[in-house]
């Protein structure tokens, strides 16, 4: 993620926190300001925070730890004012190993709350400290941290995407049933939930309209995304390549791929050097060259040279999932000759087909 401070390397997972994290620590050393306390009562404030964090990246590595006895590398964790994230390089399809690498999560929390329970003093009047931040102090700190462990655990374990309860649901759901079935019910299970949610935001806390809208986009977003990879299922990249695409020399001027672009149908081009792909030229660059540097700029100057190869008998599911992160059009090829070209647009259009056909 972008703006990350790297705080260390654990287990082979970087773990950096975003900088907006910083926003939330000075509006804790804002709020206690204000509240008119002290230095003491501050720093408490701030190590309370602190240590919820800490307890929120224990958290995202029991699912990384759990994903890597599946062999799922994690890319990285990092640490939003919001929660954490762990980016697992992909989500275990097999139910038994989803529903490990999701409850481990949580799990850990449990862990925390169950260790911190025999240590922890229970007073009359400890409950209502919990309600004002500005409140810690070293008698309730632990009591406080234990009541968090359990909300953390309790509310992730929400029976709805993209919480952890969620994947829980999936999970145990395909035991049974065909994947993207198992999805489409847990979703609709998140989305009534959801508007639940905002219902009851509007009568108590609003933070909980923020919250079903979260769980209501999120559950959208996995049908969609299960969904597209059900219907990709089975066919290769072969299936879908652009067997007809236009190519412009690496050496022609911006304007030549204007021209281009308007005579045709094609909004992105391959570039080649002698023949060979050497990168890729869409019309956002093209017209954002156009503005910057007028149309005598030469095109080897503003392509986009991160050019990925497929593979014409790739399975056209790991040619889509590449294409989430990489938006660019991709050259295919067979025996190391160049048949194709791909874009995301293409397996959109084929989705989009196939469903149609599916549902019909
Ligand atoms: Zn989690």
């Amino acid at each position: 993620m972008k703006y990350s401070l790297q705080l260390g390397n654990i287990f082979g997972i970087k773990v950096q926190i975003h900088w907006t994290f910083l926003i939330l620590l000075g509006w804790i050393v804002f709020s206690n300001m204000r509240a008119g306390s002290g230095a003491e009562q501050t720093m408490w404030s701030v190590l309370f925070i602190l240590t919820i964090f800490a307890c929120v990246t224990l958290h995202e590595f029991g699912h990384a730890l759990a994903a890597k006895r599946f062999g799922i590398k994690t890319k990285d964790i990092t640490l939003l004012p919001i929660g954490g994230l762990a980016r697992l390089e992909s989500i275990p399809e097999k139910p038994k190993e989803e529903l490990i690498v999701a409850i481990a999560g949580p799990l850990v929390n449990i862990l925390i709350v169950a260790a911190l329970y025999p240590i922890v003093h229970f007073t009359s009047d400890i409950t209502s400290s919990i309600k004002q931040l500005t409140a810690i102090t070293s008698e309730n700190f632990l009591f406080n941290l234990m009541f968090i462990n359990l909300w953390l655990a309790v509310f992730n374990l929400i029976p709805a995407f993209p919480m952890d309860g969620g994947r829980v649901l999936r999970a145990l759901l395909s035991f049974n049933m065909e994947r993207h079935k198992a999805t489409a019910i847990a979703a609709r299970i998140g989305q009534l939930l959801a508007i639940g949610f905002v219902i009851l935001g509007f009568f108590s806390n609003p933070f909980l309209i923020f919250i079903g809208l979260f769980i209501f986009l999120g559950a959208q977003a996995e049908t969609e995304y299960t969904q597209a990879k059900s219907i990709l299922k089975g066919f290769t990249v072969n299936d879908v390549l652009m067997k007809q695409y236009q190519t412009i020399s690496s050496g022609e001027t911006i304007k030549a791929a204007v021209s281009m672009l308007l005579n045709g149908q094609s909004k992105s081009f391959l570039v080649t050097d002698n023949g060979q792909a050497v990168g890729t030229l869409n019309r956002d660059e093209i017209i954002k060259a156009l503005s910057s540097q007028g149309e005598n700029l030469i095109i080897h100057n503003v392509m986009n040279k991160e050019l990925l190869f497929l593979k014409a008998e790739m399975p056209l599911e790991e040619a889509w999932q590449l294409m989430q992160q990489h938006k660019t059009l991709m050259p295919v090829f067979t025996n190391d000759k160049l048949v194709g070209t791909l874009d995301t647009e293409n397996i959109l259009e084929f989705i989009m087909v196939k469903g149609a056909i599916t549902k019909g």
